[in-house]
């Protein structure tokens, strides 16, 4: 890990992944130490005098007062450079592959093995010449990391001046690839390795309104609760209630060039999935495996408690390197709760004065800070770049209540909820996003976005189908009342065209490869079908046809049938079901019923 590592202090006390030691001169706050002859790692989180409080990363079974705790005038820090893609990490940037090589199932306490491979030579590919000007940001050169992802390596933060030299040829990740002469005539070198604090937000020239959204295929949240490219949302839901799935799915499927999958305290069987499912599944828009955009890190519920914060820092300062480059990145943690629960213990440990529910007072504070590093901006360099984070965090509140202090605090900061309900799971609804009680804050935007792009009437279907939605609850309140028949006919055929708003169009499966992702515009042609067949249905029953015949109707069936209609073959399933519409619906005109 450092350069400096040398017997500093001695432990005093060990409390689980906690430990005190004393005679802890010259750290700082963060900084990381190496604790016992085991050389734990670990971090510095409250500071006393000589007296230092260490979060440790590993377990600590087995270590005990008196032992020496090593400095390393270092904070936590990410490794930055071609060769994070496709990896899967733990908490502090492990190569749990590698891990797995040298070592066996199990990782070994203290393992040191480098964070990126310092052996693999990339072709780095110049931009800049002898003699051009750059500043922080610019682009020195290109490497193609996979053939879905070519990193742009920029001039560090910090770093501007004349170029004296810039490598056109293969390059490990550690040796040179540019230098820099600054006004004085003192020279940097650059190599494609970067290292950042993964507690200090990356800099940007500039943040903007998100407008743009992420699509993400899954027809409830790109119609009813969009996001935004640069966005924030939350995703809070009971056990069970379908959090992994919206969010593998989110990471499978959505438009993002870059996806880092944080797997924070939940179940190892979880990322296993994942890692086996990802190399498998192609990308919608590259035509390329899924692992080639991914970086995954994994901090499981078997493995230290304190690395779930690490985990969540380590997520977003590898999800800044590739915005600085002008990217969209996905960011998804599962989940923030566990994460909050790690500060708890922690917090309790420290014996700090505890807030709501025993979370410390800076609980929401913590979680401002890991969302507010999401958004969309304007790169830093002399060239206009623009890139995003978007952040996604389940919340696993207990019993599904959203009123306990970690469901609270974060949607304070969210932008979109997408409230998962277990009750809609349990009637094996999913998604189970609660259409009544979920929201976005960017549809406003979005809508104008998708009238622009998709279809013109986009935002005014929207409306609607929330309204039908809308009524139908209250429909279904006065049918608890008073019972079925006091309904009008008009009532029945607005209760037929919610039913169908939620069965043929909100309920996606995630399983099915059919279903599992729906282009924008077939989510607009299939939202336009059902309305059309209202309409149809609306205007037969003013002139007097019988809603029995709208229930029978044959159009019914092949509206049903839309989501199982692949892309390809989708424009003629359109034309029929437009045909099979239009002849029924001048039948019922004729005064027949449509049979
Ligand atoms: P949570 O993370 O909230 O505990 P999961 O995401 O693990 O819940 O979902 C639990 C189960 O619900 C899944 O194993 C799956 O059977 C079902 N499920 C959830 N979402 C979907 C979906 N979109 N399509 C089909 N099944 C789903
Ligand atoms: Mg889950």
């Amino acid at each position: 890990m450092g350069q400096r590592e040398e017997a500093a202090g001695v432990i005093d006390k060990v409390a689980g992944p906690l430990i005190v030691a004393t005679g802890m001169r010259d750290v700082q706050m963060h900084d990381v130490v190496r604790v016992s002859e085991k050389k734990l790692i670990g971090e510095v989180i409250e500071l006393r005098g000589d007296r230092a409080s260490i979060q440790v990363y590993e377990d600590t079974a087995g270590v005990g007062p008196g032992e020496p705790v090593y400095v390393t005038g270092e904070p936590l820090t990410a490794e930055l450079a071609p060769g994070l893609i496709g990896g899967i990490y733990d908490g502090i940037e492990r190569p749990l592959e590698t891990i797995r090589a040298v070592a066996g199932d199990r990782i070994p306490r203290g393992i040191d093995v480098p964070k990126l491979d310092r052996s693999r030579r990339w072709r780095f590919v110049p931009c800049v010449r002898e003699g051009d000007t750059v500043q922080a940001g610019d682009v020195l050169g290109t490497v193609e990391e996979t053939p879905a992802v070519t990193q742009k390596i920029l001039t560090p933060p910090g770093v501007s001046g004349v170029v004296r030299w810039a490598l056109d040829g293969e390059a490990t990740i550690t040796e040179p690839v540019a230098r820099i002469a600054d006004a004085s005539g003192r020279e940097t070198e650059v190599a494609m390795l970067q290292k950042w604090p993964v507690r200090v937000k990356r800099p940007y020239a500039g943040k903007r309104m998100p407008t743009e959204p992420m699509v993400t295929g899954q027809r409830v949240i790109d119609t009813l609760f969009p996001i935004a490219k640069g966005g924030v949302a939350a995703v809070p839901g009971p056990f069970g209630s379908g959090k992994t799935v919206v969010q593998h799915q989110i990471a499978k499927w959505s438009d993002a060039d870059i996806i880092v999958y944080i797997g924070c305290g939940e179940r190892g069987n979880e990322m296993t999935d994942v890692l086996k499912e990802f190399p498998a599944l192609t990308d919608p828009r590259t035509g390329l495996s899924l692992m080639e955009r991914t970086v995954l890190i994994a901090n499981t519920s078997d493995m230290p408690v304190a690395a779930r914060e690490a985990s969540i820092y380590t997520g977003i300062t590898i999800a800044e390197y590739f915005r600085d480059m002008g990217y969209q990145v996905a960011i998804i943690a599962d989940s923030t709760s566990r994460w909050a629960e790690a500060l708890r213990e922690m917090s309790g440990r420290l014996e700090e004065m505890p807030g709501e529910e025993g979370y410390p007072a800076y609980l929401s504070t913590r979680l401002a800070e890991f969302y507010e590093r999401a958004g969309w901006v304007r790169c830093l360099g002399s060239e206009e770049r623009y890139g995003a984070v978007t952040a996604i965090g389940a919340v696993s509140p207990p019993g599904g209540d959203t009123s306990e202090p970690v469901s609270q605090a974060t949607l304070r900061i969210v932008k979109v909820f997408w409230g998962l309900s277990s009750d809609l799971a349990y009637r094996r609804h999913f998604p189970a996003i609660d259409w009544l009680r979920s929201y976005s804050l960017y549809d406003g935007t979005i809508h104008a976005y998708f009238n622009r792009h998709v279809n013109p009437a986009w935002s005014a279907q929207v409306a609607e189908v929330k309204a039908i939605l809308q009524e139908e609850s209250e429909l279904n309140e006065i049918v608890r009342l008073v019972g079925f028949d006091a309904l009008s006919e008009k009532d029945r055929l607005t209760l037929e065209c919610a039913r169908s708003i939620r069965e043929d169009f909100l309920q996606q499966d995630s399983f099915r490869e059919v279903d599992r992702y729906t282009s924008v515009n077939k989510q607009a042609e299939m939202l336009s079908a059902i309305l059309a067949w209202y309409h149809g249905g609306l205007r037969a029953l003013e002139r007097g046809a019988p809603y029995r015949a709208l229930a029978t109707s044959a159009a019914l069936g092949l509206i049903s049938a839309m989501k199982y209609r692949p892309e390809e073959e989708w424009p003629q399933h359109a034309a029929a079901l437009r045909k099979t519409m239009e002849e029924e619906f001048a039948a019922m005109a004729q005064g027949g019923d449509g049979n």
